[in-house]
């Protein structure tokens, strides 16, 4: 049985990471949120864990009043439930590069990670990828894409492949025009067509930076060039992605869209568990369907391809953008088209350092997230 703690865990990936324990019969020891006091009260009293965290310092303290167990805050708060004694595993599904810290607190507290926190990558796959290597761990993705590319890689020898081709479901706005495009709206953006996810990974997937950040980390989990990494539009959400190899044989991972079936997968690896998800019925499914992504239209894609090649500080000072700029989106203070716009003008003036340390990391995303928010007033 293994012992667990999740950073997130009143999110969309932590909630559906407690059913999936729940039918694996795991124990759950720390838990932490962001906010949302109502919900992690309720997953207190269910699970028992021994430890909990509430990044809001006022919503921990009114926590305080009401749980007999120890409650922390802020980043110290995830960092203790990142690096608890009795957890042998962490789930970090935390939004955003706040999560980076933890990342590596738990890897160097020797736990082993299933990894929602795509971020982490994005900004330090340079330094985590040999972290994980040193500590001895081992790093899962719960991430259906990375998932799906694990799957397909498993046993395979890495240096006969010939491209990972990441497949994408266009996200909300994959049909819309030019002259459309420019008066979406975020409640838009949060109608996705097959995944029901939060909102800000609603908005990436719409301007498809959400492919972008995971173009940067399956170059990091499988240590690829970035011009053998594709993404191709497939609206059915059927297929999770695929490898060719060298030989044109291709292997492709397809179920039905659910991230229970990927967080599971992280969790149980190697092992399979019986029908977390429904099985897939291919004559209601009829077909399935591919085609290029506009990039014209969600430059973000091309942005993030883009800031990964120059590489060093780049994707970080992308990533920082990108995340107020979402946050601007969901205000409706800005545009659609804004947010790309916004990140091209950055990435003209951030001058990228090589091989960043964590520190120089932190440095980049704090001052171009003060740049962004007075570029937008
Ligand atoms: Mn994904």
């Amino acid at each position: 049985m293994k012992s667990i703690s999740i950073l997130g865990s009143t999110g969309s990936i932590g909630t559906q990471t407690l059913e999936v324990i729940d039918r694996l019969g795991y124990k759950v020891v720390g838990l932490s949120s962001n906010k949302n006091l109502k919900l992690l009260e309720k997953q207190i009293e269910k699970y028992k864990p021994l430890e909990v965290a509430v990044f809001n310092k006022e919503k921990a303290d009114e926590l305080k009043e009401k749980v007999d167990i120890p409650v922390s805050s802020g980043l110290k708060g995830l960092n203790r439930i990142a690096t608890l004694n009795e957890a042998d595993t962490v789930v970090n599904s935390v939004v955003g590069s706040i999560g980076l810290i933890p990342t590596i607190k738990s890897i160097k507290s020797r736990k082993n990670i299933a990894l929602a926190n795509k971020e982490t990558l994005v900004c330090a796959g340079h330094i985590i990828m040999g972290l994980v290597k040193k500590n001895k761990i081992s790093l899962m993705p719960i991430d259906s894409e990375h998932s799906a590319l694990f799957q397909c890689l498993n046993g395979e020898n890495r240096k006969k492949i010939k491209q990972l081709i990441l497949t994408c479901s266009g996200g909300a706005f994959r049909d819309k025009t030019k002259k459309q495009l420019e008066k979406v709206k975020a409640k838009d953006a949060l109608k996705h067509p097959t995944w029901n996810m939060g909102s800000k990974i609603s908005v990436d997937s719409a301007t498809l930076m959400n492919k972008g950040l995971e173009v940067i980390e399956a170059k990091w989990l499988y240590d690829i060039d970035y011009n053998k990494i594709s993404v191709t539009i497939h609206p059915q959400s059927i297929i999770h992605s695929m490898v060719e190899f060298n030989d044109n044989s291709i292997i492709a991972q397809l179920s039905v869209p659910s991230m229970k079936l990927p967080i599971e997968y992280a969790l149980t690896y190697p092992d399979r568990e019986k029908g977390i998800v429904k099985q897939l019925d291919f004559f209601k499914v009829k077909k399935l369907t591919f085609r290029k992504p506009n990039l014209k239209l969600f430059e973000c894609l091309d942005l993030a391809y883009k800031a990964g090649k120059i590489g060093g500080s780049m994707p970080c000072a992308v990533n920082a953008t990108n995340e107020v700029l979402v946050k601007k989106f969901l205000e409706n203070k800005i545009g659609f088209f804004d947010i790309a716009s916004n990140i091209k003008k950055i990435m003209k003036e951030h001058n990228p350092i090589k091989n960043p340390s964590i520190e120089e990391i932190l440095n980049v995303d704090k001052k171009i997230r003060k740049r962004v928010e007075k570029m937008i007033i």
